[in-house]
This record gives C-alpha cells, sequence and structure tokens, in this order.
C-alpha cells in the first residue's frame, strides 16, 4: 500500500550548524524524501559567512567499513566528485608508519568495502565542505549565513526555540517541530541543553603547522601521509594539504593540555620552533627542514580532546537530535570524526525517512551512532598510547606488527 503520510510531512526542521554532520543530514534527507509528500520546511542556521569556513585542513576519508565516510559519501551520490579532490589520487596516498630515521614500519591497505574504488583517501576539508554545502543547497533549505545560535528551550506546545545572533549582534530567533544540532566539538547548544556534557582532555599536546614546499614536497611525505614514531614518547604527523603544503603535528602525552593559545607571533612562533626542535630531536631529516618552512600564521598548539556519545532518551531532549562533533567529539589522533559526521547525517535521515514515528527514527539513529562513536574514541585511545610508546613498549609494537597483529588492530587509522 501505498505510503500518505508522514511525522514531518510538512513540519519545520531547523539544523544548527551547515558543516560536515548538517549538509549531509539536508542533502540526504532530500534524496530520500518519499517524493510523494510534502517536504518538511528545512532551515540551516550556520555561524560563518557561506565563503568564509576558517580551519582549512586535510582530513582521510575511509572506505574499509559500512562506517566509512566514503561510504555516506557514495550514498549522497558524491563519491565520483570527492574522488576528484583526492589529494593523492587513488594509487598512492597510504597511510605509513616510520621510525626516526623514516624507514617505514608499516603500511596500511584495508581492503575496500563492498564495490567502494579505495578504502581510504585524503581531501582537504573545504573542498568536502563545499560539495555538501552545494548539495544541501540543491535540497531547497533555507540557509542563514553568518548566524550564531546561543540557545534553545522547549515551549510548552512541544516546539522549539533557538535563540540566535548575527554578526552585528541583533538578537533573534526560530521555533520548529525538530532540531538537529550539528554545531561541533564546541557546540553551544549542547552547553545549554546539556550544561555538564563537556569536552574532556584525552591526554595528549600537539604543536605544529603548514610547512611550504614551493619546488616540490619532500619524500616520503609527497606521496603517503602517516606518522613518525621515536619510541621515546614523542611522534609527529605528516600530510600533504595539497601539492605545495604539509602540514604536521608533533605530539606529546603530558598531565595536563596547553594553555597557550595564539603562537603565531614571532616571538611565540619561535618558541615553539625550537620546542619542536628540541622534542623531535631524534628525527631524521626532512624533519627540522619541514619544522624549519612553517609558515608562523599555521602555527597551532592542541591539546586532544574528546566526549563520550550520549544517546537521545532523556525526555528533555525529545524532538532534539545531536549528531557529529556535537554529540561525540573525537581528538583529531582518531581520524575519523568526519567520517562519522557524515555517517550520522545519513543515518539520521535515512532512519527519519524510513521510520514509522520520530521517536522509532531516533531511537534506530542511537542504535547506530551511538556503538560506532564509542568505538572510534576506544580506538583513538589506543592510538594515543600507541603512538607515543617509549622504548619497551616499543620493542613489543615492533615484535606485533612483524606478526600482523597491529596491522589488525589499527587498520581504521
Ligand atoms: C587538524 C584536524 C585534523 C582532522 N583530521 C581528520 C581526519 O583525518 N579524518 C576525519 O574523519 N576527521 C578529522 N578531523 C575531525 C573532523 O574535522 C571533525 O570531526 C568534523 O569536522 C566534524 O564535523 P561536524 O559537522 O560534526 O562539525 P564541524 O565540522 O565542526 O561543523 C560544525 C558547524 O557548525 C557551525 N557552528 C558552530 N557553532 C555554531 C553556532 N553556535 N551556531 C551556528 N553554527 C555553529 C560551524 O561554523 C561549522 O560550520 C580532524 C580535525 C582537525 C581539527
Amino acid at each position: 500500500m501505498a505510503v500518505t503520510s508522514h511525522f514531518l510531512e510538512g513540519k519545520r526542521i531547523i539544523v544548527v550548524g551547515g558543516g560536515i554532520a548538517g549538509c549531509t543530514f539536508v542533502a540526504a534527507l532530500y534524496k530520500l524524501w518519499n517524493p510523494n509528500l510534502r517536504l518538511p520546511e528545512i532551515i540551516v542556521l550556520e555561524r560563518d559567512p557561506r565563503d568564509v569556513r576558517p580551519n582549512n585542513y586535510s582530513i582521510s576519508l575511509h572506505g574499509d567499513s559500512v562506517n566509512g565516510g566514503l561510504v555516506a559519501l557514495r550514498q549522497l551520490g558524491l563519491l565520483d566528485e570527492t574522488l576528484k579532490h583526492s589529494i593523492f589520487g587513488l594509487r598512492s596516498g597510504q597511510f605509513k608508519m616510520w621510525d626516526s630515521n623514516w624507514k617505514e614500519l608499516m603500511s596500511t591497505q584495508p581492503r575496500p568495502w563492498g564495490d567502494l574504488p579505495t578504502s581510504s583517501m585524503r581531501i582537504q576539508r573545504s573542498d568536502l565542505e563545499q560539495m555538501l554545502v552545494m548539495e544541501a543547497e540543491r535540497a531547497n533549505a533555507t540557509f542563514h549565513w553568518g548566524v550564531e545560535c546561543t540557545g534553545a528551550e522547549r515551549l510548552d506546545n512541544g516546539r522549539i526555540r533557538i535563540a540566535v545572533e548575527d554578526e552585528t549582534g541583533v538578537k533573534d530567533n526560530h521555533e520548529c517541530d525538530f532540531l538537529v544540532v550539528a554545531d561541533g566539538a564546541q557546540s553551544k547548544l549542547r552547553a545549554a541543553l546539556r550544561p555538564h556534557d563537556d569536552l574532556k582532555y584525552a591526554g595528549a599536546v600537539q604543536i605544529g603547522g603548514k610547512a611550504e614546499f614551493p619546488h616540490g614536497i619532500p619524500e616520503p611525505i609527497e606521496e603517503n601521509w602517516g606518522l613518525l614514531l621515536s619510541g621515546k614518547g614523542v611522534c609527529c604527523y605528516f600530510s600533504a594539504v595539497d601539492k605545495d603544503t604539509v602540514v604536521w603535528a608533533l605530539s606529546q602525552q603530558r598531565p595536563e593540555p596547553d594553555t597557550r593559545t595564539s603562537v603565531s607571533t614571532p616571538d611565540r612562533f619561535a618558541v615553539l620552533k625550537e620546542e619542536a626542535l628540541r622534542l623531535g630531536n631524534m628525527f631524521s631529516e626532512p624533519f627540522r627542514t619541514i619544522v624549519e618552512s612553517t609558515s608562523p600564521s599555521s602555527a597551532f598548539v592542541t591539546a586532544a580532546m574528546e566526549k563520550e556519545p550520549f544517546r537521545h532518551d532523556d525526555p528533555s531532549l525529545k524532538r532534539t537530535v545531536f549528531i557529529g562533533d556535537a554529540n561525540h567529539a573525537v581528538s583529531a589522533f582518531a581520524g575519523n570524526g568526519a567520517n562519522l559526521a557524515l555517517k550520522d547525517g545519513w543515518d539520521l535521515a535515512e532512519n527519519i525517512c524510513h521510520g514509522s514515528s520520530l521517536h522509532n527514527a531516533v531511537a534506530a539513529y542511537d542504535r547506530l551512532g551511538f556503538a560506532r562513536a564509542a568505538e572510534a574514541i576506544k580506538s583513538s585511545h589506543q592510538k594515543i598510547d600507541f603512538a607515543h610508546c617509549t622504548s619497551v613498549k616499543d620493542s613489543l609494537l615492533r615484535a606485533g606488527l612483524a606478526t600482523g597483529r597491529w596491522f589488525m588492530r589499527l587498520k581504521g587509522m
């Protein structure tokens, strides 16, 4: 029998945050919606202006399991377009681990899931975001750019009111029947609705930046990305961002997060560079050259932060769903937050389009999203321990690598 109604037909959905998770949700809802039914009205409230998206870096997208972001992109019909932006193309670009002399310890090449053409690729975040925004705009969603959401409250009639403020400080509010919160790791709406559910320090600090190589990126990171391991509690991550630029991040486990905020002024940058060269003094060239070629404006210090996922069974969250980093932030060591955001967006839309009620759809989404994020956080802890191992652990690790056991445990990296 033909379906003649849907619980969100003609209702208003507000999506807070037009990033990876938010735009994926909008695009997926439009793609999966029964064309015989009236679409819900979809409004996206995004803090940044449309074409000014800060924080560009490269991210790895996985396609080695059903939980990979490449699976969601194929479901959205965006896989071919995504692959066109692949930094390394399809044939090269493996995740490698090297010792301090750049001798290869391991290279991961998991099998692609199903008939995907690759099990992983790297893309600039801005390219991925741009594609998703355009797809969400095609979905007839109304975007309000440059509008920051500052809070939300449930009204007596069951609807939700969202408070917003624009760039000039003008305050306003919007009401909706269903709220999707996708405003990232520092979610303002999570702070308002779940004030005790904040980010926690995951025990490691990274310092780094982007190094410019106008005449070509040095080997072996011109074709691969990965980790330089010292076995002395320090490691360094490298990945090309484009054909001239490499992002690097040297890290160490520390009891407390680093409190430095800006490190791009000349004197602070000099201190950061000196610190990197001292901590990484066991690493052979091109480590020093990369650090020396870093542009001050790109320098950063970041503490690995994370937040366990939560389900939406709390009655105060009725008609509200948190997806992506707003629900479960994973640290950069997971290398998985964008993959989770893509899958969350797709899964929530799919369960809504095929569900019999909002309650059932959200419960079905929670079963997928919660388990996936909990596993990613567990795996990121293993990666932090492993990447900063000291010599004793290191030798055990090398023995493990030789028998291939670590390969199985780290294949999501
Ligand atoms: C250096 C680095 C490297 C990374 N590498 C990888 C990787 O290799 N692989 C991987 O999978 N992941 C990686 N990640 C993680 C990944 O980028 C994030 O997990 C992902 O962007 C989360 O997507 P999201 O949509 O949930 O949040 P975001 O991408 O943060 O999007 C949130 C959106 O909400 C908007 N917003 C924020 N606050 C408000 C507000 N109050 N009102 C309205 N709008 C708001 C923001 O402007 C933004 O557009 C990396 C992250 C970093 C920092």
